[in-house]
């Protein structure tokens, strides 16, 4: 039996009464929170942690990205979001193969550095990342991306080998790696693509992720195609439906339609802000999904476009924008933030006992350092840690009641190894791409 007890550390549990306990216990035992608030002093456990100026709060959900990407960091820069994706394309047909693993790798260091235990990702040989879950010790949900095949392919064909990955993903019923079909999007997927991939959603019980309306143009060719906005196309193809639930990228341009049939089916919205902002892609209020009951929740996009994997400043990046767009400094209070930035990401990935510590609960935490000049005074715990922690206040981060960083010092890699490795193959991919 592993066990770690936290002695005398502030918890912002982010229960639904939105408990915060000062100066609390919390113990662990078997990847679950066994106790938290007082803790008997004649407690036995494997491991005692002075939490001390310490602040606990869940591990954060990275619910949309593009791990591999960050080898891409910096390498299509200042261009419209239709320039962008097709230079993006370009540069991705030079990875080697190995050149996933490294990416993603590099991404999952910047993730455990930054208080993040789980993500949803959707790339292409989902393999290579599927080694770096198992070796980081994070939770993931994968998905191999999927595009319309050319003339001659059936929609069949064009999913088969993303089929039995997804399938072989799921048999191995491992608590920390799950997959989805990730069909890229309804404008590169056609109607009997994406209709193939409700089947075999249904067929494997498995969810669905992909990207949805990311701008006017996306849904005006909809709408001449279809003669619907993407997101009623998808709601006539059924793929709202898929058993795993879908999770709906950006989703930025929508009617109230949209909105309605977006909360009747739970259809799960990472809200990417920086990504939209870099590329100049629309906003709106959040406000109107909230008030509809669509869930949503946050995530860095690829770092091409985000440009690192740190939730912190996704979260106050949309605290600021939603509050600019609604002209309203009353949208999106703190709390609903943390939600969207924890439970919300948990839902999406299908991880019902993460982002929320209370008893029972997965131990997937994080220690944030209290004490740091920034989080003072303590005036609002909540605001501070929406307005004013950054990621690199994380000293912890634990998944399954295991450490993955512990005292800043990554336990499951070699940062300096991934660090060299990954900048020697990303530059070595740009200089290819010219
Ligand atoms: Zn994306």
């Amino acid at each position: 039996m592993t066990s770690v007890l936290l002695r005398q550390v502030d918890i912002v549990t982010l229960d639904d009464a939105g408990t915060v306990l000062e100066g609390a216990d919390l113990l662990v035992v078997e990847g679950r929170i066994a106790a938290l608030g007082e803790v008997p002093v004649d407690t036995v456990a494997d491991e005692v942690l002075d939490g001390r100026g310490k602040i606990v709060l869940p591990g954060l959900v990275n619910a949309h990205c593009h791990s591999p990407m960050t080898l891409q960091r910096g390498a299509a820069e200042d261009m419209a979001f239709a320039q962008w994706l097709p230079e993006i394309w370009r540069i991705e047909s030079s990875l080697e193969p190995e050149d996933i693993y490294w990416g993603a790798a590099l991404a999952a260091v910047e993730m455990i550095k930054t208080g993040v235990v789980a993500f949803n990702c959707m790339y292409f040989q989902m393999g290579h990342v599927a080694r770096v879950v198992e070796q980081s010790g994070l939770r993931a949900t994968l998905g191999e991306t999927v595009f319309d095949p050319g003339a001659g392919t059936s929609a069949a064909d064009a999913l088969e080998p993303a089929v039995q990955w997804t399938e072989e993903v799921l048999s191995r019923r491992s608590p920390r790696l799950r997959a989805f079909l990730a069909p890229h999007s309804p404008y590169t997927c056609s109607q009997p693509l994406l209709e193939r991939v409700v089947e075999e959603a249904h067929r494997l019980g498995a969810g669905v992720h992909l990207h949805v309306a990311e701008d006017q143009a996306q849904v005006e060719d909809s709408l001449r195609r279809y003669g619907r906005t993407p997101v009623q196309h998808l709601e006539s193809i059924g793929l709202f439906e898929a058993p795993g639930g879908c999770v709906a990228a950006h989703t930025l341009v929508v009617d109230e339609l949209d909105v309605e049939i977006l909360a009747r089916r739970s259809v799960h919205i990472p809200h990417c802000p920086i990504t939209y902002a870099k590329l100049a892609m629309p906003m709106f209020p959040l406000s109107p999904l909230l008030d509809a009951g669509v869930p949503l929740c946050l995530g860095t996009d690829g770092p091409a476009s985000n440009s690192d994997m740190d939730l912190f400043a996704v979260m106050r990046q949309t605290a600021l924008l939603q509050k600019y767009l609604a002209r309203d400094p009353a949208s999106l209070p703190g709390d609903t933030l943390l939600r969207m930035a924890t439970r919300g990401g948990a839902q999406a990935l299908g991880l019902g006992d993460s982002g929320v510590l209370r008893e029972g609960a997965a131990a997937d935490l994080i220690l944030l350092d209290g004490d740091a000049p920034h989080l003072q005074p303590r005036n609002s715990l909540i605001a501070n840690l929406v307005h004013s922690a950054k990621g690199s206040d994380v000293t912890h981060t634990m998944v399954d009641g295991v450490w993955l960083m512990r005292d800043r010092q990554l336990q499951t890699f070699d940062e300096a190894e991934v660090v060299a490795e990954a900048r020697r193959r990303g530059e070595r991919l740009y200089a290819r791409s010219r």
